[in-house]
Order: C-alpha cells, then structure tokens, then sequence
C-alpha cells in the first residue's frame, strides 16, 4: 500500500478502507445479472466461507448487522433471566439483551484491560442468571480461560460481543473460538466492513443450521415455520463488498500496526498518557486508546477540545457507561460503587484517530499537539 498524503481535511477516529470503485463493478455485473439479491445468493455463501478460512473458525452465519446477531444469538440459546455483562462498552451490548426481555447486570471491569474482571463476574451470579456476554474491547481478548471456568462450574452460556475482536489471535487461534457463540459487527467503522453487516460464530453444524433459520423468519422450507425467528440476512452487495474487503486486509492490517506503533514510539514520554496495553495476543490495531490521567494538564475533556480545534476528531469511547444512559441507571448493578474501574477509565479514556489512510504526517501532528498540551503544566 502506498503511504497516504497527510490530509486538511477534519479528521475523524476513523474511516472506511475503500477498495477501488473499479474493483467492485464487475462483482455488481454478477448482482445485476442473477437478479439474485439477498436470500443466501452466491457471494453470501463465498464469503461465509472465505471468513472461516481466514478468521480459523468452522462455522460463520452472515447477519444484517451486528447487533440483529448479538439478538439473534440469545434467542439461539434461549437465554433467560440475568446477564452478566460490561458496562464498558457500546450501548447495542446491554440494547440487545433489553431487546430480548433481559435483565442486565453490570460487572466491573479490569482498569488495564478494560475487559470484565472473572472476580467481578462470578461474585454477580445469582440463582436467575443464565448467560455472561462480554466484550473484547478494542480486541484486547478477555480472560477467556477464567470466564469458561466460571461458566462451567455454574452453568452459565457465555456469548462474546466480539465486534472489535475481528482477526484477533491468541496462542496461535482465533479469539472467536472462545465461548458459546462470538458476535462479530462488520458495521463502516469496523476494521473489516460490509457496509453494515455482521456476524456469529458457532462452534458445530447444528448450532449454526438453527441461527440461519432464526436469522430467516425461522424457515425451514416452503411450508415449515420452525421458530419465532427475524430477518437478519446480509444482502448480496454487501456480501461482495465484504469479499473486496478480505481481499484487502492483511494491507490494512499492516498500516494500522505502523500507525499504532508510530503513536506508542511519539507519545512514549508524554506524562499522564498511557496507551492500551499490548502483547500477549495478535491484535487488529481497530482502535488505538490512551488514558489521560491527572498528571496531563488539560484533562482528557482538555485535550479532546484541543484536539477538536484542529479539526482532529477523536472519540471517547466508551463515555458514559452504558449504566449511565436512563434505560440502565436504575438498575441495582448500575451504581457507580459497584463498577468504579469502569468510571475511572471512561473518565480518561480518548481513542486517537486510526485507519489505513491515515498518513503518518497526521500521526506526528496529532502526537505533537498531545505532547505540547503535556508541556503547559511547567508554564
Ligand atoms: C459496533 C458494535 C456493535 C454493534 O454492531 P452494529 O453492526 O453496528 O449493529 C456491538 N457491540 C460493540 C462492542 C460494537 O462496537
């Protein structure tokens, strides 16, 4: 891939990889000539397929969206009852339990890893709960080894929203392995697009059959209604879209490790910013983290504003909390006693643009102007 030309125009925490239009007409000749539209059409099955070789997992069902998938998984496993889930997170985690009559219950998370904290999660079992569903957040991989433990010995369903977690290997296996079912989203802003689209991992044949008749109405065949199931599948251009993705994305992959390792080498001495840890996994560079602590000068509300200024257009993810928002605040688990990592790091947190566009001029301005906001304190 060419290095990108830095850019005047605002910048945001991320942007699509665009294959070349080019590249995607004949793909729209096909669509246009099979008049086959959605429904399971060619490229559907191609890309469910070239997913499983590239991600190293067995089953793949496409979804609309992610977060039809994530609904669609609990109703695979007839949840019930309680979820114990993170509040660190975006809101379509905890929606998607609502949307199924569910009772979240919010766990604290680990302030390194941002991830739920197995102590956490097992001290908020109850006789009503049922399933776990984390979140690699920002593809950092859960103690997944601790959370299978807990779901063992109490038997409990885990689900992963693994919206972040696309491409993400530990100990040589994809961290979709891990769980139930994994939740992928393959929404525009999503390291690996589809336009909007999604996905579910399932661990056998049988489990992956029952989510394509859920995610079609609940179809069996022409005169055979099986479930009370919903239309989430991905049409035939986003399908294609996403295959054009694939074939781009070990050179996306590359330059967002060369950005992430350009702003861990410019922010490395900045007092009172820690990037997202590191190692111990394969990661997809999808978001690049820091925390602003108390020793930064401006605050992280400071530097987002300084930032802002220079039409440079970082996100807070994830602030608030979910357990924030009016649907979740009455909750018992909601209070911010119960989860004070998660309030501590969605007060600091600020995730940098990143995205294979992204020229390496911008990287050095953007660290430049956190660095220069550091430096005010000795004034
Ligand atoms: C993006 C995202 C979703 C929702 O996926 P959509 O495809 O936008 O519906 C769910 N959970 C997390 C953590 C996400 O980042």
């Amino acid at each position: 891939m060419p290095q990108p030309a830095p850019t005047a125009a605002p910048i945001r925490v991320t942007q699509p990889d665009m294959p070349p239009l080019e590249d995607f007409i004949p793909y729209l000749e096909r669509i246009w000539a099979s008049k086959f539209l959605t429904n399971g059409g060619q490229f559907h099955q191609q890309l469910e397929q070239a997913l499983c070789d590239y991600l190293g997992v067995e089953h793949i069902s496409l979804f609309a969206n992610g977060t039809l998938a994530l609904m669609t998984a609990l109703q695979a496993l007839g949840i019930e009852g309680e979820v114990i889930t993170t509040p660190y997170s975006f809101v379509a985690t905890s929606h998607a339990l609502l949307w199924n009559g569910l009772q979240p219950v919010f766990a604290d998370i680990d302030p390194v890893t941002f991830n739920l904290d197995p102590a956490r999660i097992e001290a908020a079992i109850t006789p009503r709960t049922t399933a776990i569903m984390p979140v690699h957040c920002y593809g950092i991989p859960c103690d997944v080894e601790a959370i299978e433990r807990i779901a063992r010995k109490h038997g409990l369903k885990v689900i992963y929203d693994a919206a972040h977690a696309f491409g993400v290997r530990q100990n040589g296996q994809s961290i979709l392995r891990h769980g139930d079912l994994a939740v992928l989203s393959f929404h525009a802003t999503k390291v690996f697009s589809t336009l909007e689209g999604g996905a579910i991992v399932s661990r056998d044949a049988a489990t992956k059959l029952h989510i394509d008749r859920l995610k079609n109405f609940g179809i069996v065949d022409e005169v055979t209604v099986a479930a009370a199931g919903i239309n989430a599948k991905m049409n035939e251009v986003s399908a294609a879209f996403g295959l054009l993705q694939l074939a781009g994305i070990d050179a996306a992959l590359e330059r967002r490790r060369a950005i992430a390792a350009q702003y861990r080498h410019l922010l490395g001495g900045v007092a009172g910013i820690t990037p997202m840890p590191e190692g111990g996994h394969e990661p997809n560079y999808g978001y690049f983290a820091i925390l602003v602590d108390d020793r930064y000068p401006l605050g992280r509300d400071g530097l987002y504003q300084v930032l802002r200024d220079a039409d440079i257009h970082p996100r807070r993810y994830f602030y608030p909390l979910i357990s924030d928002f009016p649907m979740y605040s009455t909750l018992p688990s909601a209070g911010p006693d119960n989860l004070p990592n998660a309030a501590m790091v969605a007060r600091q947190v600020l995730c940098l643009p990143i995205y294979p566009a992204l020229a390496a001029d911008d990287v050095v301005r953007i660290a430049d102007l956190i660095a220069r906001g550091a430096k005010r304190a000795s004034t």
